[in-house]
């Protein structure tokens, strides 16, 4: 009887294996169809400067408009395009979009003069050996200088190939871009890439941030953590900052930027138009603390 039942678990792991691969097969099948049929878009994060409390930059943010399935958000479909290599060309795409939008911005209004753009990039990515000819392609494209972008790096993969990723990041520094390191103190993520990738910015991770009211360890992490960047000379980000109490511990903590639901969600290129061209109200701070819950 135990043998049977040893052997039907076998069975069913088997089974939910197999269905799971199944699941993967026909999600990339889908992604590549969507690529080819321009069925993603970008939205934008604001990035706010802590000590003034004025807007600093946008985040890009990928979504799949599907057809049937309405928006899909990144964390359903970025590990696949990984996996499968779409996030090249996909990434390529999203490169394209934001540019656009970024050159826009800056030829149409005065206020997104010194604005920051933020794009992620996930380590397939970085290690195209291409990368840096290829976004100063596409920025000439756009008729956009590179001044001012900034490349989020997500540790999602192992980077077994340090070489090529120092090397990828030696040329796109050249170019003038400035790089993060995103999602910091969890995943693969360790000091060790803030020397070797030379960092701009370290982006501080919502799981951290989420609990430095109710938690005194997560305190003393996120402060010495601030103080590290400090020392070194780094740009610190808080992610995730969802209510006042979080804001103004960390704005006690001399952080000096930040992002979250409390100052906006991300939103679809148009909203962030109408808040550089003003028509938000005339306070930039309570114009974007409304939050459409989108
Ligand atoms: P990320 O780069 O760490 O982006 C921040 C994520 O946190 C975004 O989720 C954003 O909507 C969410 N977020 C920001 N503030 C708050 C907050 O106050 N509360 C909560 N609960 N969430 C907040 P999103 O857009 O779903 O993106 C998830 C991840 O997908 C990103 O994490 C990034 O790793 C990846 N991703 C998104 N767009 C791209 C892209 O264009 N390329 C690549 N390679 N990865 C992307
Ligand atoms: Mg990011
Ligand atoms: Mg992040
Ligand atoms: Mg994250």
């Amino acid at each position: 009887e135990a043998k049977r039942q040893g052997r039907n678990q076998v069975v069913y792991a088997h089974q939910i294996q197999d269905r799971e691969i199944e699941r993967r097969l026909v999600l990339e099948t889908h992604l590549q169809a969507g690529i080819q049929k321009d069925e993603f878009f970008v939205q934008y994060q604001p990035l706010m400067d802590l000590a003034t409390n004025r807007l600093y930059g946008v985040e890009a943010l990928v979504r799949w408009r599907h057809p049937e399935l309405g928006i899909i958000p990144p964390n359903s479909f970025i590990p696949i395009a990984e996996e499968s290599g779409l996030i090249i060309p996909l990434g390529r795409k999203i490169f394209e979009m934001a540019f656009a939008d970024f050159a826009a911005w800056k030829t149409n209004f005065a206020s997104a003069r010194d604005l920051c753009l933020s794009i992620n990039l996930s380590v397939k990515q970085m290690l195209q050996s291409n990368l840096a000819a290829d976004i100063q392609a596409m920025a000439r494209d756009a008729g956009l200088s590179l001044e001012n972008i900034n490349l989020e790096i997500t540790e999602s993969l192992f980077i077994d190939d340090m070489e090529r990723a120092v090397k990828t990041i030696r040329e796109l520094k050249t170019l003038g871009i400035c790089i993060s390191i995103d999602d910091f103190g969890t995943g693969y993520s360790s000091l060790k890439y803030l020397n070797q990738f030379s960092i701009d910015l370290v982006k501080i991770d919502k799981i951290l941030i989420d609990n430095i009211n109710g938690n005194l360890t997560n305190y003393n992490i996120v402060a010495s953590m601030l103080e590290l960047c400090a020392k070194l000379n780094l740009k610190a980000m808080a992610e995730g900052i969802e209510d006042i109490d979080q804001l103004e511990k960390l704005q006690g903590m001399n952080c000096p930027f930040g992002q979250g639901y409390y100052f906006a969600p991300p939103r679809d290129r148009n909203i962030i138009e109408e808040m550089l061209a003003g028509n938000m109200g005339s306070n930039l701070d309570e114009s974007l603390a409304i939050n459409d819950g989108s």
